[in-house]
This record gives C-alpha cells, sequence and structure tokens, in this order.
C-alpha cells in the first residue's frame, strides 16, 4: 500500500485496479471499482465481512 500527498491531498493506489484513489474522508474513501480505503490507505473490509465479524 502506497499514500502519495499531492497538494496537501493523500492518495493511495487501488489494490483492485491501480486507480488513485483520493482519501477525502478519515473512515472510508470509495475507489471508482467498490473498494474502500481508510484515512491510513488501508483497505477496508467489505460490509459481509464486518457481518461475519460481529458474530464473534
Ligand atoms: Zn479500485
Amino acid at each position: 500500500m502506497t499514500v502519495k500527498t499531492i497538494d496537501g491531498e493523500k492518495f493511495v493506489a487501488c489494490v483492485e485496479c491501480g486507480h488513485d484513489v483520493h482519501l477525502y474522508s478519515m473512515w472510508a474513501s470509495e475507489c471508482v471499482c467498490g473498494v474502500e480505503y481508510n484515512g491510513f490507505g488501508q483497505q477496508l473490509a467489505s460490509r459481509k465481512q464486518w457481518d461475519m465479524e460481529e458474530d464473534f
């Protein structure tokens, strides 16, 4: 995961499609392909995976 900073704005290269995702939100920024990243450029689990974690 590589986070770039351009003019104070953060971008991360999407692991799925390679598109530069603008990290406009601290919590969840969505790529054009639907993958979401947090403010650190870390890929977020899909909502399906979140539901599974709740069963723990
Ligand atoms: Zn993508």
